[in-house]
């Protein structure tokens, strides 16, 4: 019921895990987390609490990197089990996504993506969208084209946030029917169901709009409809107090 996006100059994972922890209120079953790092996608899941997530941090700790994303998750297909957690990946292991909301025709493609060879293993609606990015960005190359070209083929609401390995200075974010903030700080760009999450880091924000696609990088932010057109940007400043 909660997800947070991060690219910057500081550890990721601490960033995502405060993230999460701001977004507790919102009631979740599971948690998790991905980081890009030494070329490669480490992630760590746990149905339960934050602090089971902590705990299995602690046991087997995830290499230090700059892009992240993390996810807690109120189950609605599968039960609130380790391998429903989010996030979700391809069968290569390369791409991560998080997802909040119903993607109500999984179904139909999960039989698609069965039939092209794919393994799914959980139980959700979600994972399909792994596998999908992952096609799509194979033949695009381009993260944010990938997601658009996924978007247009999901029936539902939906918030997703990707990472690949194969590109990793960038982070990824979709809606429709569901809540997405970008928090715009110096060299570091956030993504969020809700500002809670990032105020702690910066009050520029930017709300993103109904079915756009979100390029996050160190350096900016691309806004795109799911045509691909451009979008018109709306930016303000979290000027009220946002506390505990
Ligand atoms: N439908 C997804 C699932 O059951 C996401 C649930 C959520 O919004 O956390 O895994």
């Amino acid at each position: 019921c909660g997800i947070v996006g991060y690219v910057g100059g500081q550890g990721a994972l601490d960033v995502v895990m405060a993230g999460l922890e701001r977004l507790e209120y919102r009631g979740y079953d599971s948690a998790g987390v991905a980081v890009l790092a030494d070329g490669g996608l480490a992630v760590a899941k746990r149905a339960g609490k934050l602090a089971n997530l902590r705990e299995e941090l602690a046991r087997q700790p995830l290499p230090d990197g700059r892009t992240g994303l993390g996810h807690t998750r109120w189950a609605t297909h599968g039960a609130p089990t380790d391998g429903n957690a989010h996030p979700h990946l391809d069968n290569a292991g390369r791409v991560a996504v998080v997802h909040n909301g119903i993607i109500e025709n999984f179904a139909e493609l999960r039989t698609e993506l069965a039939g092209r060879g794919h393994d799914l293993g959980s139980e959700t609606d979600t994972e399909v969208v792994g596998h999908l990015l992952a096609e799509q960005f194979s033949s695009c190359g381009d993260l944010a084209e990938a997601m658009r070209q996924v978007c247009v083929r999901l029936d539902g609401a939906f918030t997703l946030v990707a990472v690949h390995a194969d590109d990793p200075d960038v982070v990824v974010g979709a809606r429709r029917n569901a809540p997405l903030v970008v928090g715009v700080g110096q060299g570091e760009n956030f993504l969020a169901s809700d500002v809670s999450a990032f105020i702690a880091h910066t009050r520029e924000a930017v709300e993103l709009g109904q079915d756009q696609v979100v390029e996050l990088r160190r350096e900016g932010i691309t806004v795109t409809g799911f045509d691909g057109g451009p979008a018109e940007i709306r930016p303000y400043h979290i000027d009220w107090d946002v506390s505990a």
